[in-house]
């Protein structure tokens, strides 16, 4: 093992050269890998005073309770996994649930996969996983949003690919889960969700993590959070063939109630980010499911590394976008699509850091402004938006008592969420509602993340 123990301060102005001729010889050591990845952020970073302290993930959250309080939303959705269960599972045996929460990003949108910041929480909305050992060396898998449908595959020789639709993502967690273990001899699994399917709120990540906390459970496993994060992002991009960043998944694990959490999707390490009293979110769905296909979303994702690759060879090659100004989409060789697709992204982190600064002050103005912001840069530059998400932002931006409102999710469809002050929520919610504006609407304030239920 090697101690590498370097202390300097860096001017504000440095470009780095004194961390990286101070880490130089010792960086491909894998112990050191972190610092390849990462220097560019600690050196050039927004030297930013952190509110609350960073979080060093995998500690804290091996310390999580697993079993605090279950709402009564919570156990009305176990109520319906366990009957799925009962109704297609042998009685008898130890049998485990697990409950993981959707959630809504609140800024900072299509960022996590180019090593940018996010701002989301978790929602009293989520899907509960009841899990058994099974029988046959199969894993059989159902859930009540897809009525009729029990997909079944053998726990030996799982790869990408060999189970296809709904059923891929479970296949893809319970690869991950038993990863260098015994197999077990079967695995009964059930699913009920209140969360609406593609609309936005992270079912995909609700689905994987409950059945990633409920595997782990009736194996006996204790897995660190982040590493159950990670586990379920991999399953999501090598078996559902999503190349999603670390968000959706991380926030399931980690969320806190009364916070949403600042992620920095690079180092994986967050913040909390109080969220008073005063506020809360009203979260309304446009009515059209997004059709974002893996393709589009590989599209996008590639924009933005073409065009990070040509600021990289003209400026330097520690970069990440995050570290990028408007000034260096100047550079030459950046095709007009990657510009715009880069300059959403490159905006977008500067809008997450003065939003977390504006929540942390009760600017709620400020941060309303950086939210419409946003909204308007995923409709113009990245162009994930669509016309019914276009209307319902309009709209809730128009209304009093609403701060701010932006499309939230991967877009094309799905839900707007908007920052509101929580006197008028209740208000708010019903003239949508009654409007016939939107079909679901849903006002909720930070929840707690993914946990084991009690009994
Ligand atoms: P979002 O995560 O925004 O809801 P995604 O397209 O990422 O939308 O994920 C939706 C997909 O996740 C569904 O098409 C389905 O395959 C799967 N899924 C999510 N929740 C459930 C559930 N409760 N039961 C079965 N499949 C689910
Ligand atoms: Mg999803």
């Amino acid at each position: 093992m090697v101690l590498l123990l370097w202390v300097g301060r860096v001017p504000e102005w440095s470009n780095g050269a004194d961390c990286k001729s101070a880490i130089r010889g010792f960086e491909s050591h894998p112990d050191l890998s972190f610092l390849k990845q990462d220097h560019g952020q600690a050196i050039r970073g927004p030297f930013l005073p952190s509110p609350s302290g960073w979080t060093l993930n995998a500690a804290a959250a091996d310390m999580q309770p697993t079993s605090p309080n279950a709402s009564p939303g919570m156990l009305a959705v176990r109520t319906a996994a366990l009957d799925l269960y009962e109704s297609l599972y042998p009685k008898g045996g130890s049998r485990v649930a697990a409950y993981a929460p959707g959630r809504v990003n609140i800024i900072g949108e299509h960022i996590d996969y180019t090593g940018g910041f996010v701002m989301p929480m978790a929602i009293g909305r989520g899907t509960v996983c009841v899990a058994s050992l099974g029988e046959g060396g199969v894993a059989r898998v159902a859930s009540a949003q897809t009525p009729g449908n029990v997909v079944e595959f053998s726990l030996a020789g799982l790869s990408p690919g060999v189970v296809t639709g709904w059923g891929a993502y479970i296949a893809g967690v319970v690869k991950g889960c038993l990863d260098q273990r015994p197999l077990p001899p079967g695995l009964n699994l059930s699913f009920a969700s209140d969360l609406p399917v593609g609309a936005g709120l992270s079912s995909s990540a609700a689905l994987e993590v409950s059945a990633a906390l409920a595997v782990d459970a009736i194996l006996g496993v204790d897995r660190p959070r982040v590493d159950v994060a990670r586990l379920c992002r991999r399953a999501e991009r090598d078996y559902a063939g999503v190349p999603c960043g670390i968000m959706d998944q991380y926030i399931a694990c980690m969320a806190e109630a009364e916070h949403a959490l600042f992620i920095d999707c690079v180092s994986e390490q967050h913040r909390l980010v109080r969220i008073p009293p005063e506020v809360t979110f009203v979260i309304a769905d446009s009515g059209k499911r997004h059709e974002l296909t893996a393709g589009e979303y590989a599209d996008r994702r590639a924009s933005c590394e073409r065009a990070l690759d040509a600021i990289r060879k003209a400026r330097d090659p520690y970069r990440h976008l995050r570290h990028c100004t408007f000034a260096d989409l100047g550079v030459p060789g950046i095709d007009p699509v990657d510009r715009k697709r880069a300059r959403h992204s490159i905006g977008e982190c500067a809008r997450v850091l003065a939003a977390e600064q504006a929540f942390g002050s009760r600017r709620w103005a400020q941060a309303g402004d950086l939210m419409r912001q946003s909204h308007a840069s995923l409709r113009d530059d990245y162009e994930v938006s669509c016309d019914e998400l276009n209307t319902l932002a309009d709209r809730l931006n128009a209304m009093p008592g609403v701060h701010g409102a932006r499309l939230t999710g991967a877009g094309f469809g799905g839900c707007v969420v908007a920052l509101v002050h929580e006197s008028l929520a209740a208000e708010i919610a019903e003239e949508l509602r009654s409007s016939g504006a939107s079909p679901m609407v849903v006002v909720s304030r930070p929840a707690g993340a993914a946990t084991v239920l009690p009994g």
